[in-house]
């Protein structure tokens, strides 16, 4: 781990900071995890906000949701909501103290004043002026503290009219923003309206009061989010100057769009739904609707192998490994190799890493998934017998859920046989090749059949047969289709009897195919 002091003194911190109104989305994920990978490589803190001041758009179950998936994806917080620490509380609806202060610190400096109007008056303006802004072109025409008297605002707020606060934002200046990702983005003031910091009516901030004031006192170094949140960067940085804290702003580093897998544009639920995969860490019951959106984790998607594909999406190690563990990207992470140009979902690729992640998984380790499949279909065998079925199908898998339909056969014999393998293994004298071939195995001692196979063998060459089109034949009968693993590890697993039985009632279904 690297010197954990930054060149000013401070301490890598780093915060992910959702806001509780529905499932994470899969761009959130990524957000958390560029966060994380930051701020181990650079034996930062990782600190879980909840921002939770808008009431209206508050979802319940949503924060134990966010909770649950970091879990899954073994992501862990150093501090923060239901981790503790020492900067809390760390959900802002439990701020509502500390942000009023930091409103009337606003208030008293000149740089925010209070606004009284209505909805309906707003509206009014809007009707009236096009493009209407609040801003230093039209707060002059506005009920607000900067047109009224200190004593009508006084009396107003006595008599209880709600209100709001706006920040006071100086026109024609230039904001910058450092970016880290992006370089440097320069927005004129003009271009801003005068934001709602506060409401009175629920006594809580917006979004951007109270996301600024904690980002300060909780220490946060570098702010890494998604690009959706660059359009606020100017307002924040105008804040931090208001309050005179420059000096410890966090630097800034906007991840990448997440795009469509085809086509162009934002990934959105519904490119999920039409293509097939989920959007969401976890399957999600939305507790307004009762719609049910799947999940990634419900889907039988590996942690990690969910984990390294985000890794991927706007960050590259410098060279093409794409497998990586977690301890390798936390080696390899830096923002100087995040770009900014969107990155396309590619979830086929995610697919290949799942692949490929359940090939880099011991045997022991899948089959200790597998069991419960088995318990649930009523098989009851030791996990060293689930072991050898994984290590049979192992290299096939995608998902470790299609491992029953590839291996029932080991435990029910074949009701029906495939009909092209059918027609394609059981003609030209199959019936009676297989037969014969069923009657040598009898007359051998031998309890597997795998012990048999260089006999097999030399009994088939000694025939005359082709070794293709036996063992095929045998195949089909077995597994009811030419598919499967090596002949010898089925028969090894279902037994020399049950290999004879599924063979000999076969042989009547092979002489129906030859006519
Ligand atoms: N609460 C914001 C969100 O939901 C946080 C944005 C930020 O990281 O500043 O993503």
């Amino acid at each position: 781990m690297e010197e954990n002091r930054l060149s000013n003194g401070r301490k890598v911190r780093v915060r992910f900071a959702p806001s509780p109104t529905g499932p994470l989305h899969i761009g959130g994920v990524r957000t958390a995890l560029y966060n994380y990978l930051f701020a181990r490589r650079n034996g930062g803190d990782f600190v879980f906000r909840i921002e939770d001041t808008d009431t209206n758009r508050f979802v319940p179950g949503a924060e134990e949701y966010i909770i649950e998936a970091f879990r899954w994806l073994g992501i862990r917080f150093d501090e923060g909501v239901s981790f503790g620490g020492n900067f809390g509380p760390y959900r802002q609806s439990e701020r509502r103290d500390i942000y009023k202060k930091y409103v009337q610190i606003l208030l008293d400096n000149g740089k925010a004043y209070i606004a009284f109007d209505t909805p309906e008056q707003l509206e009014a303006k809007r009707a009236q002026i096009p493009n209407f802004q609040y801003d230093a072109t039209t707060r002059t025409g506005m009920t607000n503290s900067l047109t009224l008297s200190k004593e009508e605002v006084e009396r107003r707020i006595a008599a209880g009219e709600q209100y709001v606060v706006r920040f006071k934002i100086e026109p024609d200046q230039n904001v910058e923003v450092h970016d880290l990702i992006r370089g440097l983005v320069v927005i004129n003031s003009s271009i801003l309206d005068d934001k709602v910091l506060y409401k009175s009516a629920d006594q809580l901030p917006t979004y951007h009061l109270a996301n600024i004031v904690d980002d300060h006192l909780m220490e946060i170094s570098h702010v890494i989010r998604g690009e959706e949140w660059l359009p606020s960067a100017p307002l924040h940085v105008l804040l931090y100057k208001a309050f005179g804290w420059e000096d410890t702003m966090p630097e800034f580093a906007h991840l990448p769009l997440l795009l469509k897998p085809e086509g162009s544009g934002k990934l959105s639920k519904r490119d999920g739904d039409k293509l097939g995969f989920p959007v969401f860490p976890l399957e999600w019951h939305d507790p307004a609707t009762g719609e049910i959106s799947s999940g990634y984790r419900e889907k039988d998607y590996l942690p990690q192998a969910v984990l390294n594909f985000l890794a991927l999406l706007g960050w590259n190690p410098g060279n093409d490994q794409e497998i990586m563990s977690m301890e390798q990207m936390i080696d390899l992470f830096s923002l100087e190799h995040c770009s900014k140009a969107g990155a396309r979902f590619n979830y086929q690729k995610l697919i290949w890493f799942n692949h490929e992640y359940i090939l880099g998984t011991p045997d022991s380790e899948i089959a200790k998934m597998y069991m419960p499949v088995l318990v649930q279909h009523g098989i009851d065998i030791p996990l060293e017998q689930a072991q050898t079925i994984v290590g049979m199908f192992k290299s096939r898998l995608n998902f470790v859920s299609e491992l029953w339909d590839m291996s029932k056969f080991l435990f029910e014999a074949p009701q029906e046989y495939d009909e092209k393998s059918a027609k394609k293994w059981w003609k030209e004298g199959a019936a009676g090749y297989v037969s014969e071939l069923c009657d040598f195995i009898e007359s051998k001692q031998t309890s597997t059949l795998s012990e048999l196979e260089p006999a097999i063998m030399d009994w088939i060459a000694g025939k005359g047969y082709a070794t293709g089109k036996v063992m095929n034949a045998l195949r089909v009968a077995l597994v009811g289709a030419a598919v499967g693993p090596n002949i010898f590890q089925i028969t090894d697993f279902i037994g020399k009897k049950e290999t004879l039985d599924r063979a000999r009632r076969a042989i009547p279904v092979m002489r129906n195919v030859q006519n």
